[in-house]
């Protein structure tokens, strides 16, 4: 991955991304540990990291009916007996077998439970607008290789012949600035955000991005067969990038702005204060993310 290879000091590989091991069964959020879930609280956490909690989140993600017709999937079945071919060579037993089991699949999915896409910021919360403006840190999406200040991603599946549903969101953000119209400053500290993901590119992953981002969110992924924890067939990306204008939701400190002092303006130049966003706060991006990083 040639943009892994950056010369940028500052900039935030997949390892420094905090491994989000937790996941809500409420809304599908992954969580690093610890947390809770500013939407569902801790009623449906589960840890990943953990056999017997990635177990009972599998059991969350799959119905009893899902896991039996994934069981049956592997097993001898009533094909066996009708097409009878005890070497595997008469092509009319290999071509019924195959039908058999095409109708199977299509008549007796295995499908996942999902949750649904949209999900509202809890109201009572301070909403500004503005644009973003880089601090220190920038990171790379983790699909897209992209540079951003925050990344959502999305995984959607089929949960019934029409409809598709979220079985994984994701939103991890490096500390930036959002300069408001009036020229003060909210500063969104790093860390897990909320996202929206209305605006999601769809991504074919890379084999090795996915396997990076999955030992992220579901550690035992590699050492683990059968269902999934997030299983998808769409992946989308969302990103937040230094130049874009963005809607914010959350609550908010007053704060002394350290880099008034450190530049030595006085306190007439540049507003004394800034606001920090504290919790998790909700970002909306309002356009489309500027093709190149600015300086910002
Ligand atoms: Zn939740």
């Amino acid at each position: 991955m040639a943009r892994r290879s950056s010369t940028h000091s500052d900039l935030s590989s997949a390892s420094a991304r905090p491994p989000r091991p937790v996941a809500c069964a409420g809304c599908r959020t992954v969580l690093v540990a610890g947390a809770t879930c500013d939407r569902c609280g801790d009623e449906a956490l589960f840890d990943l990291a953990q056999r017997r909690g990635r177990r009972s989140f599998v059991e969350q993600v799959w119905s009893e009916t899902a896991r039996r017709r994934f069981e049956q999937r592997n097993e001898p079945g009533f094909e066996d007996y009708l097409f009878d071919d005890s070497d595997g060579t008469d092509p009319i037993a290999m071509a019924g077998k195959w039908l058999w089991r095409a109708g199977r699949r299509r008549f007796l999915p295995v499908k996942p439970r999902g949750v649904s896409r949209g999900m509202a910021p809890p109201p009572h919360l301070r909403t500004f607008e503005g644009v973003v403006r880089r601090r220190d840190g920038i990171q790379l999406a983790p699909f897209s290789g992209r540079r951003c200040l925050a990344f959502g991603v999305l995984f959607t599946h089929l949960t019934s012949v029409w409809r598709s549903a979220v079985t994984l969101r994701d939103a991890v953000a490096v500390e930036f600035d959002i300069e408001l119209n009036d020229g003060s400053t909210v500063r969104v500290p790093g860390g897990r955000v909320r996202l929206s993901l209305r605006a999601t590119e769809t991504i074919r992953p890379r084999a090795r991005a996915l396997r990076e981002y999955l030992a992220e969110v579901d550690p035992l992924h590699a050492r683990s067969e059968g269902l999934q924890p997030y299983p998808f067939q769409r992946v989308g990306e969302v990103l937040v990038r230094p130049g874009q204008r963005v809607e914010i939701r959350g609550t908010f400190e007053p704060m002394p702005d350290p880099s008034v002092a450190e530049r030595g303006l006085s306190y007439r130049a540049a507003p004394p204060t800034i606001l920090v966003a504290t919790g998790t706060p909700w970002l909306r991006p309002r356009g489309r993310a500027p093709s190149a990083a600015g300086r910002g």
